[in-house]
């Protein structure tokens, strides 16, 4: 999947509680934060022409943080920052997984190429998750769930009064507050 639909997955799954304003960032966060052993991108195409080019996103990209062992460390970091430790680390576990979930259906390269995922690592070796019928990262299932989580976002601006701006800016908030506010009758 791609990463506003990672980041939007945490903030709806965010809001199915009642947390504060830090705990939905830590929930949402965890939506996206696994991609980060995709940075090493940036490495490997400056030194693709080296002498000693750096794989570093072919080798560490849906490995390093793709894991139940990277997941528990994201858990356990989660309640030491949280207000509501329980549960918000309950919460940052399933954004986790869902994000899991979403690279296993739907990320397929244009190479074709699948990323399997080592679940259990650090653990063991064994599992190597893969689905066969895995979509493309550009294909219409992930448009779709883009939507449907960008009309999940606008309702809980509705209902609730915040997006997921509140973590960037209280003025962009407040502006899309306003404007979602407007869908209410009169
Ligand atoms: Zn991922």
């Amino acid at each position: 999947m791609n990463p506003v639909s990672h980041l939007l997955t945490g903030w709806v799954v965010a809001n199915t509680v009642d947390l504060t304003a830090r705990d939905r960032a830590l929930v949402t966060l965890a939506g996206v934060v696994p991609d980060i052993d995709g940075l090493g991108l940036f490495a490997e195409i400056l030194t693709e022409h080296t002498t000693s080019p750096l794989l570093w996103y072919s080798k560490y990209h849906h490995v390093l943080c793709h894991n139940i062992g990277f997941g528990l460390l994201l858990a356990v970091t989660t309640a030491l920052f949280s207000v509501r430790r329980w549960m918000t680390a309950f919460l940052v576990l399933v954004v986790f997984h869902l994000h899991l979930l979403g690279d296993l259906v739907g990320s397929r390269g244009p190479d074709d190429y699948q990323w399997p995922i080592s679940y259990l690592s650090p653990f063991s070796s064994r599992w190597k998750l893969i689905w066969t019928g895995q979509w493309e990262l550009n294909a219409w299932p992930n448009v779709l769930i883009t939507i449907l989580l960008l009309t999940a976002t606008i309702y809980i601006g509705w209902k609730k009064d915040r997006s997921p701006l509140e973590m960037v800016s209280k003025r962009a908030d407040a502006a899309f507050v306003s404007i979602v506010s407007r869908l209410r009758s009169p």
